[in-house]
């Protein structure tokens, strides 16, 4: 045996540029929905027009926060809850660049709730992409305010007596400027939506009901992924341009995803940027006392 046997070669996935490959095997299990999530925002961010320099992903705790960490450019892994005002630092110190959240339910519209109306009310220039799985899946299985009604959770055994969150709604009624649902199936509209989401000047924002098969789908007689995807292919209906309010997230009824926002407001480096311009001199007050109510005026 003299001969010496030749090497293969590897081949690179297209996708490998931008994955810090020493950290794999990743942890999501088999059938989950945030690997293919992570792929349709890799592609949208090797679509993008912005220098990989000049993007950041900032996650939080979660499944879904995982991403942070496995992705190759500037990015962040805070504290639970957390995403969305260390993105706010980050746009704010470096305003020309493109942040994106990556985030689960649980992190986004229960920790940091908080944060994320209030990034929308200010038209924060954020791209947040939050992974709905309807449940804590990282800690076990915990009902969040994702769950579906009636659905079984380790802490609602018996079905969850709660109404859950229209994210989508609640981020349009604050303020953001672009807002739309997918599944982790429509991996073509996903990928759209986040490289318009990250072009949008402004809040805006992405949900993606994903499947959970470990946490979520085992407790509501869909524990096979293959189920759970079959579910939502056959339960999503795409109705673009509708009011978000009446996307409700109901199981026992459509799925309704699609673009359901797009428009343009100011953003908040806008504002911040007029009321600190040099030439205005003072800063600017209110006239309370000016204001006559608009009958006054008429009579
Ligand atoms: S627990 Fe659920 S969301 Fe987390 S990795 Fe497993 S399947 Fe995915």
């Amino acid at each position: 045996m003299s001969a010496k046997r030749k090497k293969k070669a590897v081949q690179r996935h297209p996708q490998d540029e931008l994955l810090r490959t020493d950290r794999l095997p990743h942890i999501w299990c088999p059938g989950c929905g945030i690997g293919t999530v992570f792929s349709c925002v890799i592609a949208a961010i090797q679509k993008s027009e912005f220098e990989l320099d000049d993007i950041a992903m900032v996650s939080g705790i979660g499944c879904t926060g995982r991403m942070a960490g496995y992705i190759k450019l500037d990015s962040f892994h805070t504290t639970h809850g957390r995403a969305i005002p260390f993105a706010t630092g980050l746009k704010l110190a470096h305003p020309e660049g493109c942040v994106i959240v990556a985030s689960g339910d649980g992190d986004l519209l229960a920790i940091g709730g908080n944060h994320f109306i209030h990034a929308a009310r200010r038209n924060m220039d954020l791209t947040v992409i939050c992974v709905n799985n309807f449940n804590y899946g990282m800690t076990g299985g915990q009902l969040a305010p994702s769950t579906p009604f009636g659905a079984k959770t380790t802490t609602s055994p018996v079905g969850s007596p709660e109404e859950p969150f229209n994210m989508c709604a609640l981020a349009a009624s604050c303020g953001a400027v672009y807002v739309a649902r997918w599944t982790a199936l429509h991996i073509r509209r996903l990928t759209g939506s986040i490289s318009e989401a990250m072009q949008k000047p402004g809040f805006s924002f992405v949900e993606i009901l994903s499947p959970c098969p470990t946490s979520f789908g085992r407790r509501n007689r869909i524990r096979n992924p293959l189920d759970l995807v079959r579910f939502f292919h056959e339960r999503s209906v795409i109705r673009n341009g509708i009011d978000p309010q009446d996307a409700v997230l109901d199981f026992n009824k459509n799925l309704v995803v699609g673009t359901f926002v797009d428009i343009e407001r100011p953003t908040f480096l806008d504002n911040y940027q007029l009321m600190n311009r040099r030439e205005l001199g003072d800063w600017p007050t209110l006239e309370p006392k000016a204001f006559v109510p608009e009958e006054q005026a008429s009579s």
